[in-house]
């Protein structure tokens, strides 16, 4: 059985494996020592064995009667439906052809162009740490699009020592990563643990995967947030047998503590909360830039990474298998270079998986717009007027978690169907016009620019807290309060109070920029859903055989994308109907899906 099938297997799912086994509601999945030693030595080497499919183990584990089982149909792979541009739609937003004929739109936000940072390559001129962070995040464009990270609880000023001057080694006198401290590893190994929990998926693929390694001999590096969430991803990748090294893609985002239990745990690590730009790219480098070692996969979130290479060191295009990208920027980037016929190899669109859209925009917003709202004012949401901003998917989960706190929640819409949504949801369809004297609360999630302008921000009444969850700081029109007769109070971290010259003070949250990621962190599960859609991307790219992938950006087929799924299923007890022959022929479908057309969203 050839190795290219092995992510097949991995997505052939007998579904009906989730109803006929008992399964344990939510039960942690818990490590054992031998397979936390083996993760714990970043030292994957490639196999030499023959290349037997990693998933024949996989199926052939009794012991964990909790997961479906890979079905012995191997041989039928989903190929990835690769997704051709069209000229921007009316929206602004772009649209694409599906194989099908089919029209799916893109993510309507990016207008940003490629930036490339070449005037920051002299490292050794660094500028003074107020000078560093000053600078912080003008060039990176990742810091702002993802939101499958959290913000970190990581307190790193006692030491005010830049990690780049300091000499660290890990127990085992390895000192191939820069970290703020490696004594916080035993901290950040709690961490990790914890998330693991919350993780289903991705230790289930540990699991299986053990033995034969679907990624035996792949060389990952990978920029993504540095949290206990990735760091579960990454020792999953080492357990399938990749090699990994790794930098943040967002200068604040990386929790110290997880880094330090990575670089314990031999991982190459470059990365630090507080980076200043030049440490960003600094760090990156290292990733890449390394003696006897070259990357052959690359998972990016934000698509500074990819294109750090793709300036710096472009024949190591030669033998990277291909590019996982998560975010919407990245994705955008990607869909540059191809059009422009610059993209050298594959790339896997994360972004736009289902698993991802209807589970990090909608769920990862339900739960975390109350957290940062609560961590930021301490608001009592009972009874409170909220207007929302947008009624997609963002939108939608903000509605429903603060309704179902008590708050009257209004909502705006530039799109009928949404807003006929909306309605039928239960929720007052208004213009902002008409209900910004009143509301207490204003939230954008519309991805649009200038939603809520100085005339409103004028017309709001005092308390009133104004936050945004939508792409980038555009939404909230920040500027227009940054006139001289205008007060700014710094009350907290992430809150200021804006006062007018009556008295009248507005509270905003995050200067605009979105509040989850800036504010709270985010749920892991839904964390585990995308992380365990780019372990199978990467798989998939890794083992497809020369051909099937050709140099354009590819969606991962809807069959993998209900394999992720279903791995996450036992965790809620759940339980799957599965299709008669006979309704399967009348639907015309296999028994074991894809169950939705590759375009279904
Ligand atoms: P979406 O396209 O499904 O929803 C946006 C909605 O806003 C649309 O229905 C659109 O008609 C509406 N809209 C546009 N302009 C408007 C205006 N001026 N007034 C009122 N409504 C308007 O997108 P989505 O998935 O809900 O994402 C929304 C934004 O949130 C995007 O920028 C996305 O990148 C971002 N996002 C944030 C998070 C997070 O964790 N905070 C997660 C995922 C996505």
């Amino acid at each position: 059985m050839s190795v290219q099938v092995v992510a097949a297997k991995m997505a052939e799912v007998e579904l009906k494996d989730i109803n006929s086994k008992i399964l344990p509601a939510a039960m942690p999945v818990v490590q054992k020592q031998e397979e936390k030693s083996a993760v714990k030595s970043q030292t994957a080497v490639p196999s030499t064995s023959p290349a037997v499919s990693a998933a024949a183990k996989v199926a052939a584990a009794p012991e964990e009667p909790t997961l479906p089982t890979p079905s012995p149909n191997l041989m039928k792979m989903p190929q990835a439906s690769v997704l051709k541009r069209t000229e921007p739609q009316h929206n602004g937003g772009e649209a694409f052809i599906n194989p099908d004929g089919t029209v799916t739109e893109a993510p309507k936000t990016v207008k940003k162009q490629i930036q490339f940072a070449d005037q920051k390559q002299e490292f050794n001129k660094r500028t003074t740490k107020i000078g560093r962070r000053s600078l912080s995040r003008s060039i990176s464009q990742s810091s702002t699009d993802s939101y499958s990270s959290a913000a970190s609880y990581t307190d790193s000023s006692d030491d005010e020592t830049s990690p780049r001057d300091k000499q660290q080694k890990n127990s085992k006198g390895n000192g191939d990563f820069c970290i703020k401290n490696i004594k916080q590893a035993d901290f950040g190994r709690r961490e990790i643990e914890i998330a693991e929990q919350e993780m289903p998926a991705l230790m289930a693929l540990r699991k299986r995967a053990q033995g034969e390694k679907p990624l035996a001999g792949a060389k990952i590096v990978g920029c993504t947030h540095i949290t206990a969430q990735t760091a579960v991803l990454m020792e999953t990748l080492a357990a399938l047998g990749a090699q990994c090294r790794w930098a943040a893609c967002n200068i604040y985002s990386t929790q110290n503590e997880v880094a330090a239990a990575l670089a314990e745990g031999g991982f190459a690590v470059f990365a630090w909360k507080g980076e200043s730009e030049d440490d960003f790219w600094w760090c990156i480098d290292r990733c890449v830039n390394v003696e006897g070692w070259q990357p052959n996969m690359i998972l990016d979130d934000g698509g500074d990474l990819t294109h750090w290479i793709y300036k710096k060191y472009p024949n190591m295009f030669k033998k990277i298998k291909g590019i996982v990208e998560e975010s919407v920027t990245g994705v955008h980037r990607l869909y540059q270079l191809s059009k422009a016929g610059k993209l050298c190899v594959p790339a896997m669109n994360v972004n736009d998986s289902v698993t991802k859209q209807k589970f990090d925009n909608l769920y990862c917003c339900r739960e975390s717009i109350l957290d940062g709202l609560k961590r930021t004012t301490d608001v009592m949401f009972g009874g409170k007027q909220v207007v929302v901003c947008g009624y997609g998917e963002v939108g939608k989960g903000c509605s429903a978690a603060l309704k179902a706190m008590g708050s009257i929640v209004y909502v705006t819409e530039i799109d009928p169907i949404c807003a006929l949504q909306a309605c039928m949801d239960g929720f007052r369809l208004v213009k902002l016009n008409e209900v910004i004297r009143q509301v207490d609360i204003v939230i954008t999630c519309t991805g649009n620019k200038n939603v809520v302008v100085r005339e409103y921000l004028d017309r709001m009444k005092n308390g009133c807290i104004v936050c945004n969850m939508g792409h980038s700081n555009t939404e909230i029109d920040v500027a227009s309060l940054r006139t001289p007769e205008l007060t700014w109070e710094r009350v907290r971290s992430q809150v200021d109070h804006v006062i007018w010259p009556d008295g009248k003070r507005i509270v905003l949250l995050a200067e605009g920029r979105l509040l989850n990621l800036s504010c709270s962190t985010v749920p892991t599960f839904v964390l585990s859903i995308t992380a365990t859609t780019q372990a199978l991307a990467l798989i998939e790219l890794y083992n497809a055989p020369e051909g099937r992938y050709k140099q354009d950006v590819y969606l991962l087929p809807k069959k993998m994308d209900e394999y992720v799924a279903s791995l996450h299923l036992p965790t809620f007890d759940a339980h799957l109907t599965e299709l008669t022959d006979e309704q399967a022929k009348y639907l015309g479908l296999n028994k074991n899906g894809p169950f939705k057309p590759n375009y279904y969203r």
